[in-house]
């Protein structure tokens, strides 16, 4: 166990919806834990819209730079205006180029136990960085809309070697690259030919399959414990990083990590849930899940082992849980639960 007491920077966003209840939430547990972060907070989203006109404001930017490691809630992109995503803008800025959406059961008895897979998921081009046009054509009836995604061998190839990397670092066993190369011949074949070469240099020590992406989703659902890492491009681990967390109680369960070399913003995978904003009943262990792979990410695995055992006790023992897992706990319920158990 580590008895490090180093302090280290990093930013902190609250974000939008149901973000700075989470956030609270999640900083509270932190704190009860004694995490070493030293939180610099600011603003992005419709927060940062609202105070200076900018939904990534140039101070935030900063701040990432400097601390290069960053808690973020879930932000909202205005509608209209003319702003591109923020997520995507954020993960350009930085080359956040690997999202790694780690799945595993913690409530006992769902519909699948002991799920352990972790899926990465191509972040910086495919179809999020697609030129995309609409053409008209006479009549607007006959209008055509067109979308023009790219890979480049050098991602496809970066993504691959970080998730044997990956497999390697954390004993697994076996990476399965998911493409659609029957019908996206140049698009996702080429992610298919580099992920080929990177396993080959990984034979003998980390297996390799290869899944294409609707038998993939279906056998998620059938079978999902023959998966180990899975690693595939940009919009098809956007679906299926939606179809894992169903496996084990939906989105208020699955946390991510968006990494590149220079800096790292963990989230949770959920979006702002506008629909229960402000109403006190959100699920904050997404984002503490976040929280603590983000902890893993400074070697701090005593303080994330321990918020581990903590969440575990408390989902396990089933008394303390939000609406969307199936109890009537607030927010502020789980918390001090969750405090409690960490304590
Ligand atoms: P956004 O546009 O920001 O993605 P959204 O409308 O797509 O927002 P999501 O946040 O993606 O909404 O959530 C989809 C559904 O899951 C919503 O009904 C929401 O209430 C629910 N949900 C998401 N996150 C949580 C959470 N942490 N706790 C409880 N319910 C959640
Ligand atoms: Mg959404």
């Amino acid at each position: 166990m580590t008895t490090d007491s180093k302090t280290i920077p990093a930013t902190l966003i609250a974000g939008d919806g149901i973000g700075p209840e989470i956030v609270e939430s999640v900083t509270e547990i932190l704190d009860t834990v004694g995490a070493p972060f030293v939180w610099d907070r600011q603003l992005a989203g419709m927060a940062g819209v609202d105070a200076v006109n900018d939904p990534l404001p140039k101070q935030t930017i900063e701040s990432i730079r400097r601390t290069g490691l960053a808690l973020k809630g879930p932000l909202t992109t205005p509608v209209g205006g003319g702003f591109k995503s923020i997520n995507v803008t954020l993960r350009q800025e930085f080359g956040l180029f690997a999202n790694l959406r780690p799945t595993k059961t913690i409530i006992p008895g769902g519909r699948f136990d002991d799920i352990d897979l972790v899926l990465f998921r191509e972040n910086l081009e495919g179809y999020y960085a697609a030129m995309e046009h609409y053409i008209p054509v006479g009549d607007d009836p006959k209008g055509i809309a067109l979308s023009s995604g790219f890979n480049s061998r050098a991602e496809c190839r970066r993504i691959v070697k970080f998730a044997f990397e990956y497999a390697v670092k954390n004993n697994r066993k076996t990476v399965t690259i998911v493409h659609k190369a029957n019908i996206l011949k140049l698009l996702t074949g080429l992610f298919l030919e580099e992920g080929r070469k990177v396993a080959e240099e990984y034979k003998g020590r980390i297996e390799f399959n290869e899944r294409i992406v609707d038998a993939c989703a279906m056998q998620l659902v059938i079978n999902p414990w023959q998966f180990d890492v899975i690693v595939t491009t940009n919009l098809f681990g956007d679906i299926l990083s939606d179809l894992t967390a169903g496996l084990v109680g939906g989105l208020g369960m699955a946390p991510g990590a968006n990494i590149g070399e220079k800096a790292a913003v963990f989230e949770a995978v959920h979006g702002s849930a506008p629909d229960i904003a402000g109403k006190g009943i959100a699920n904050p262990l997404a984002l503490l899940l976040a929280a603590v792979m983000m902890l893993r990410h400074v070697n701090r695995n005593d303080l994330a082992d321990r918020i581990d055992a903590g969440i575990k006790k408390v989902i396990t023992n089933g008394t303390v849980r939000t609406k969307d897992l199936g109890g009537n706990a607030t927010t502020k319920d789980l918390t001090a639960a969750l405090k409690q158990a960490v304590a």
